[in-house]
């Protein structure tokens, strides 16, 4: 789990206090991993803490992060000072999250990224890492894995080590994500609530977290909430959505939208919704609710992902999807694989 965790609007104006502390000396720099959509934004700047060698990367959140981006991000910092940093701040959505909880696990563990890409593997604690999101749905600031995609699979570092030391929750930053980000973020969390509810592995715990983010996400984009509200609670749904498949496991979306992602480079947010709404067969009421939200909010999902591909980059879509075996065993049981054919699947793949 996470150890410390502050929420509230204008938290984030406590991140110098809450760095402070934690600062191993004046030589070793807290390196800030910064969204670059702020990289103009002045307001949000002026909040981060700066002092003696600290330095603030702006990276792009338009394509998903890559193991070789994470192990450049590694070498630059290592080259950039003769010792480790004091500490890894992320700011920005499940991308720099991301980023940041695997840049500081590789910091301490040899080699590259892509080696350690599965379930425990991480064998050294990392450094000090803070993670601060600025849109909300992915759980990624509350869960144990960074997804990386690499040269062979899209999978994440999952570890004990990986969560955040500390998190700050403050609904005021996401303040300006765009309509259709905001939605298809968020419907990252109702998706993970649907595929850890009704999977086999819920239990009193995982379901516990799971209700609560399900029941904000039904407030927040079916209700009639104001603007402060739903940046609030969207934020709390995600922290419970996190928690809830930390304990569980997501599902059929998540499978079919990790092959997208692999192929086609498709995002997260986006592609589990493209997958979801071709879900009613697996998550009937789920797909129904979606649909409402969808129709509410005016979204337009994108078409036609799959209309051109070839046989062979179907198969490579294909056998990303199966490869989550414990995605399928969750969402369909322990003999998924009698059930869960190539043929269903590119059938499935086809209408996207
Ligand atoms: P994102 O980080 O990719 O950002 C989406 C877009 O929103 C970007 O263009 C970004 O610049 C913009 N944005 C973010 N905050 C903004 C703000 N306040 N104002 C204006 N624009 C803003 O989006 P995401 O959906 O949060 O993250 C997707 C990533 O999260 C994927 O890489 C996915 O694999 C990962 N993920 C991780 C976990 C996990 O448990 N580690 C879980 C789910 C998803
Ligand atoms: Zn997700």
């Amino acid at each position: 789990m996470v150890s410390k965790v502050v929420f509230g609007r204008g938290s984030f104006t406590q991140l110098g206090e809450i760095l402070a502390p934690m600062r191993l000396n004046e030589r070793a720099p807290f390196i800030f991993l910064v969204d670059d959509v702020f990289e103009h934004n002045a307001v949000l700047l002026a909040k981060i803490p700066l002092l003696y060698n600290d330095q603030i990367i702006f990276i792009s959140a338009k394509e998903e992060p890559k193991t070789s981006q994470v192990d450049n991000l590694v070498n630059d910092i290592i080259l950039g000072s003769s010792i480790l940093p004091s500490g890894i701040i992320g700011i920005g959505g499940g991308t720099l999250l991301d980023l940041a909880k695997a840049v500081a696990l590789m910091l301490t563990n040899n080699g590259s990224s892509e080696d350690f890409q599965g379930w425990d593997l991480i064998k050294n604690k990392g450094i000090y890492h803070v993670g601060i999101p600025t849109i909300s749905g992915t759980g990624a600031e509350v869960s144990r894995t960074t997804i990386l995609t690499g040269p062979t699979m899209k999978l994440g570092l999952n570890s004990d080590f990986t969560p955040f030391d500390q998190v700050i929750l403050d609904p005021e930053l996401t303040e300006g994500v765009p309509k259709d980000q905001w939605f298809y973020t968020g419907m990252d969390c109702y998706i993970h609530c649907v595929e850890s509810l009704t999977g086999k592995y819920i239990n009193t715990f995982s379901k516990t977290y799971g209700e609560t983010a399900f029941d904000l996400c039904k407030e927040i984009f079916l209700g009639n909430l104001d603007s402060n509200e739903i940046q609030d609670k969207l934020m709390m749904a995600s922290w419970h959505g996190g928690m809830s498949i930390a304990y569980s496991q997501v599902g059929v979306a998540h499978a079919m939208s990790y092959g997208l992602s692999f192929l086609l480079g498709t995002k997260h947010g986006v592609g589990n919704c493209v997958v979801f709404d071709h879900l009613e067969a697996f998550y009937p009421d789920g797909v129904k609710l979606f649909k409402a939200m969808k129709a509410k909010h005016n979204i337009t999902l994108p078409q036609g992902l799959c209309a051109n591909l070839t046989d062979q980059q179907f198969d490579i879509m294909i056998d990303v999807a199966l490869s989550l075996e414990p995605l399928w065993e969750n969402a369909i049981g322990n003999d998924w694989k009698t059930k869960i054919t190539r043929t269903l699947l590119k059938d499935l793949y086809s209408k996207m």
